[in-house]
């Protein structure tokens, strides 16, 4: 029996593999006729109308709230800015605005007041800002919904394991998901940071997302195979690819089994070198996977994550509460905070509107919290007052360009401990203070830089964008984001040779950490710790245990002689395949992904991606 299928690529956000039958999520279109309101009384009655919408939708979302799903109860402040967002200006002031003075109908006049909010967003120009308008559209949809008295579709009616398809997932669909119920999410929509793939790779739930067009290709009913670690979803399987996911699904299950009842010892290669392995977080609801992953501590809080998901700017009080919790949550585990790194394609609602022509080069980061100094100490004397407790707390600054900035940084620091003092509010006085080795110029002061601080951290997904100058959300020049470029390991080997001069240690926490593709030439290059997403932690700390240093080192030695990342890339896959037979045999070595943009990558290989296949079962 001949039977099509049809294979779409998408990013693979959250490793593993489910195969069962898609659920499309769909919304059905809302009907939006246009008339103008005639005279007082048709427009007192639309404002009404809308007003109660606004009302209804506000009562669903609380009633979300309060019925979600125990794993899921962190994500629920994201319900609230969907709750804050319903009465923003552009949105609820302006639908009323266009009733009173445009006499529009109200369904016609919040379309309306949604595309201004499109052409708004769209004209910031950023990338980061143009994701956030899918929460203004998930708000705006279900206020049009109750306006147009249409029931919403939810996922109460699902009464078997599927795999959950759609367009999109916001926040509050993904907070009703029926966990027990969901084998696998497929979006069209969405990135590595989306808040799908975090709650997917927290969840342990394989997830593709960005496939496009995936909700073109299926219906409800359809058998899908979803691999989480290559992207790939197949429609319609033949029977032939449905045995063969199958055995790579136990394979896998068997394999992660296997390793995670050893992630908790330490990571010792054979030879006995011992290697720190972190975990890198941007909520703290991710403590619970850190901790079942086996991770030593975090070398990585991306604070800024915090500030971006939310309408306002938080207090001393609500991140020092935060703060604290993380910590004690951690201890005695360190936990590395990394001060605001925010600009560039990391912006927050509130976030001043700044034209700029390089944003990746402009007003980001270390820079940014300098120029805004009183954000910055809030945010220090946060972090400061929450050492006191568990005194657990490393501290690093990210983005640093050399030893003018970083003293400067330094300087605030130092303001903040003395007000602290002087108002006697405790804090660790030996917090650890570190630095972020991510812009070309601090690897050549790096030497400068080890004199000035007790710790490095190495972030490569930014180091390779500056070293190789390229963008690394722009997918017209993705081919050439290499971690493997001979520029970018010399880099690497150039930090560690200062920071092990200065006698400090010296960890990586980019992309590149988590992969296991890499573990030989991070340990070759002498890392004294790794930090990455906990998910790869089992599979990088049992790569780790079967490494020996010696080899590692000498491999290293090789591949620095070489001219090009395919070289190195080349007899890297082939060193991996056959030192680590079982890793790289459920892990194709040539399908992991480096970070967003390697998934721009594949995207662009995959051009025209959607092709049908013939299989004959
Ligand atoms: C990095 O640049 O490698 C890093 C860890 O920071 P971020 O990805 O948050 O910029
Ligand atoms: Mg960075």
């Amino acid at each position: 029996m001949d039977q099509r299928s049809t294979i779409v690529q998408g990013i693979g956000v959250s490793p593993g593999i489910a195969i069962g039958k898609a659920h499309l999520f769909e919304r059905g279109l809302i009907p939006i006729p246009y008339h103008k309101l005639l005279g007082e009384e048709a427009v007192d009655e639309d404002c009404r109308r809308f007003n109660a919408a606004v009302d209804k939708t506000d009562a669903d979302l609380e009633a979300i709230k309060q019925n979600i799903h125990p794993d899921l109860k962190e994500h629920a402040h994201v319900l609230e800015v969907h709750q804050m967002i319903l009465r923003d200006r552009s949105l609820y002031d302006e639908t009323l605005r266009l009733i009173r003075e445009e006499k529009y109908n109200a369904l016609w006049a919040l379309m309306r007041a949604l595309v201004k909010a499109h052409e708004l967003f769209r004209s910031l120009d950023d990338e980061y800002i143009r994701s956030r308008v899918a929460d203004v559209d998930a708000v705006a949809e279900r206020v049009l919904r109750n306006l147009a008295g249409q029931e919403e579709e939810n996922f109460n009616s699902i009464r078997e394991r599927v795999v959950v398809v759609a367009h999109d997932l916001s926040p509050a669909d993904t907070a009703q998901l029926q966990l027990e119920r969901t084998l696998g999410l497929v979006t069209d929509m969405g990135g590595r940071t989306s808040h799908t793939s975090i709650l997917a790779r927290s969840l342990g739930i394989p997830a593709v997302v960005g496939t496009e067009s995936i909700t073109n290709c299926l219906q409800t009913g359809d058998l899908l195979i979803v691999d989480g670690t290559s992207g790939k979803v197949i429609v319609n399987p033949s029977e032939k690819q449905i045995g063969f996911y199958y055995e790579r699904q136990e394979e896998l299950e068997e394999y992660i089994k296997g390793i995670s009842r050893k992630a908790h010892l330490p990571a010792q290669t054979v030879d006995e070198y011992r290697v720190g392995v972190e975990a890198n977080i941007e909520l703290i609801e991710e403590v619970v996977g850190v901790k079942d992953n086996g991770a030593e501590g975090i070398g990585l809080y991306r604070t800024e994550f915090f500030f971006m998901n939310r309408v306002d700017v938080p207090d001393e009080e609500t991140l020092f509460s935060e703060y604290r919790e993380l910590s004690e949550l951690m201890a005695p585990q360190c936990v590395t905070m990394r001060t605001l790194d925010l600009g560039s394609e990391k912006l927050a609602t509130w976030y001043p509107k700044l034209h700029e022509n390089n944003p990746a080069l402009g007003l980001r980061s270390i820079r940014l919290c300098l120029h805004y100094r009183e954000l910055f100490k809030t945010q220090l004397r946060a972090i400061l007052r929450a050492t006191a407790f568990a005194r657990n707390i490393r501290l690093m600054f990210p983005l640093v360009s050399g030893v003018g900035e970083l003293r400067e940084a330094k300087q605030v620091l130092r303001e903040v401990q003395e007000e602290l003092t002087a108002q006697r509010i405790p804090f660790d006085e030996q917090m650890p203070l570190g630095v972020m080795i991510e812009v070309p110029s601090a690897v050549a002061v790096a030497d400068l830089l080890a004199k000035e601080v007790d710790f490095f951290s190495i972030g490569t997904n930014d180091l390779i964008q500056y070293s190789l100058a390229i963008d690394r959300v722009n997918e017209h020049i993705a081919y050439l984001y290499e971690p493997l470029h001979p520029a970018v390991l010399r880099f690497i080997r150039q930090t560690v040779d200062a920071a092990h001069k200065a006698k400090i240690r010296v960890s990586i926490c980019g992309e590149m950490a988590g992969e296991s593709l890499y573990v030989p030439i991070l340990l070759g290059l002498q890392l004294d710790s790794l930090s990455m997403n906990p998910q790869s932690i089992p599979r990088v700390k049992n790569l780790i245990c079967r490494s020996k240093m010696r080899e590692c080192r000498r491999f290293v030695a090789k591949v620095l002689q070489m001219s090009t990342a395919e070289e190195i890339s080349a007899v890297l896959q082939e060193m991996v395949v056959k030192t680590f037979p079982e890793e790289f045999k459920v892990f194709d070595p040539s399908t992991l992904t480096i970070d967003e943009s390697n998934s721009y990558k594949r995207k662009k290989r995959m051009k025209n991606k959607v092709r049908k296949s013939e299989e004959t079962s």
